[in-house]
């Protein structure tokens, strides 16, 4: 389906612990709403795998990054693992002028200090069935160390007992359910009348 075209652009910031399955969530949802794009991050954590500058992060030193936020480059950052994460301000400047749908991966600092500079932003936190199923998943992908993983795992408890904070809850289980409801929550969203009120003036205009 597609987004509705005259409705001013979505920021969608998605959260939750680590191995809860956000960037598969993520990537499944963009596939059906297309007029969707993807926030690529900064941070200061090593590329795992097959990543590449630019495509899952651009990857930069502590001192390029804290340069970056001194010259305000970046619209909110967070300290995760010890490393730096953080969304570059521009590209997000742009989707909100052009009015267009933008997903950010995001931890739950940086969605509340996304949430106080646009209020408007869409918070929704997935959650993992049980901790156990984080452990298996972090084993499973085997891009962290153990201990890093021991890390996460503890990082994940107090994120959860932080999910209140969030206007939308989805519990991970069944990837299908879960972009379902994630395509759901945006189609309420853009039902608010707040952000169709320009779309429907020419109706007011009528009574008037
Ligand atoms: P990972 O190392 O697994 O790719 O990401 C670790 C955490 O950083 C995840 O919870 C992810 O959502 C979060 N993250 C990724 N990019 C950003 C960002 O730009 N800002 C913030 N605050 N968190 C981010």
């Amino acid at each position: 389906m597609s987004g509705n075209k005259l409705a001013q652009g979505m920021i969608l910031c998605v959260s939750g612990p680590s191995g809860v399955g956000k960037g598969t969530v993520i990537e499944a949802f963009m596939k059906r709403r297309e007029d969707f794009s993807l926030s690529i991050s900064m941070t200061t954590r090593k590329p795992r795998g097959q990543e590449q500058d630019g495509v899952e992060y651009y990857f930069c030193n502590t001192e390029k990054f804290q340069e970056l936020i001194r010259e305000k480059e970046i619209l909110e950052f967070d300290i995760y693992s010890g490393e730096y994460y953080g969304t570059p301000v521009g590209p997000i400047r742009e989707y909100v002028r052009n009015q267009q749908n933008v997903i950010l991966d995001i931890t739950i600092d940086g969605a509340i200090q996304v949430k106080k500079i646009f209020p408007q932003a869409v918070m929704v936190f997935l959650l993992p069935p049980a901790i156990s199923t984080l452990r298996e998943r972090l084993l499973k992908r085997s891009t962290e160390s153990e201990s890093e993983i021991e890390t996460r795992i503890k990082q994940a408890e107090i994120e959860i007992s932080q999910a209140k904070k969030f206007e939308y809850a989805i519990l991970n289980d069944r990837i299908d359910d879960t972009v379902a409801r994630l395509e759901a929550i945006v189609l309420a969203e853009e039902s608010k009348f707040d952000r169709q009120a320009s779309q429907f003036a020419h109706l007011f205009k009528m009574i008037e």
